[in-house]
């Protein structure tokens, strides 16, 4: 009754991911040798210009195997140095391309951190300037109403108090020195100001001079899964860091299983490596359960 309801449960989930899949096809034995054989793999041989031993390779790709094998509950894959199916590591321009790639990224995250330092002093120098033009603005408020004030008691007070006025305008003739000293600064500091500006802009302006204008296409195929009957080999051609790399093996690995690319992005058999791939996902581990209820 549950593997009625389970099979039930998979072909309505193969109708609702698969609905232009019909009808479902038995499929061939080599693609689902997996269902019912161990898939054995072995490391064959890898470029020395890969910079990249053996003994770096191999838990690298035993991790992309074990990843499968608790995924899927079983050991599928399993790693036999003699019959394994081979797994070799073929240097070419792919290789160049994600190593100039890489250096972009690495140089690219120099310049935004260089941007993002030189916006935040921009910023709080901008504040600052700020604070000190409106307490410039504040002062000339003052000022000329004190000038105002002292013209009317000037045109109104008689000769008597004259030493008195005279000794106010002394006082206001030297504000309005000060003051018109402090508008020199602030013009001084617009110009300080106008440099960083201008600084920034230039950075800015660098780090986008460093991206090609056309970005370097084919990046995604940097694996391959020749299969022939029941004879496999995987290339490697490229890898960016270890965590790509492994990426790239769950893929090949999982086309080794018998899988076809899927459409969901971040699935590990989508058909291009991107951002939002992180690992094996539930899409991956149902597309092999699937292929395996599906075996006629
Ligand atoms: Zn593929």
């Amino acid at each position: 009754m549950i593997l009625r309801l389970l099979l039930l449960v998979a072909a309505l989930l193969l109708w609702v991911f698969w609905p232009d899949n019909t009808p479902v096809k038995p499929l061939p034995a080599s693609k689902t040798a997996s269902c019912f054989q161990q898939i054995s793999w072995r490391l064959d041989s890898i470029d020395p210009a890969f910079g990249l031993s053996a003994e770096q390779a191999l838990p690298l790709l035993q991790d992309a195997a074990n990843q499968w094998n608790q995924a899927l509950g079983k050991e599928v894959l399993r790693y036999d140095p003699q019959q394994g199916f081979p797994v070799r590591f073929i240097f070419d321009a792919r290789q160049q391309q994600q190593l100039e790639q890489l250096m972009l990224e690495r140089n690219l995250h120099r310049y935004d951190n260089r941007i993002e330092d030189q916006q935040r002093d921009f910023e709080q120098q901008l504040a600052e300037f700020q604070q000190l033009k409106d307490e410039f603005a504040e002062k000339d408020r003052q000022l000329a109403a004190d000038i105002q004030a002292f013209n009317q008691k000037a045109q109104q007070a008689d000769p008597g108090a004259a030493a008195l006025l005279g000794k106010e305008q002394a006082e206001l003739l030297s504000r309005q020195k000060e003051h018109a000293l402090e508008a020199e600064q602030l013009d001084a500091l617009t110009e300080k100001l106008q440099d960083r500006q201008q600084q920034l802009n230039n950075t800015i302006a660098d780090r986008n001079a460093l991206i090609p204008e056309q970005q370097p296409t084919g990046l995604a195929e940097v694996g391959l899964l020749e299969q022939q009957g029941a004879n496999r080999m995987m290339t490697i051609f490229a890898y960016k860091d270890a965590h790509h790399l492994t990426l790239t093996l769950l893929h090949e690995f999982g086309h080794a299983l018998g899988l076809d690319h899927l459409a969901d992005r971040s699935s590990i058999m989508h058909s291009q490596l991107n951002g939002s791939q992180q690992g094996l996902t539930s899409a991956d581990i149902q597309a092999w359960q699937q292929q395996c209820s599906a075996r006629g």
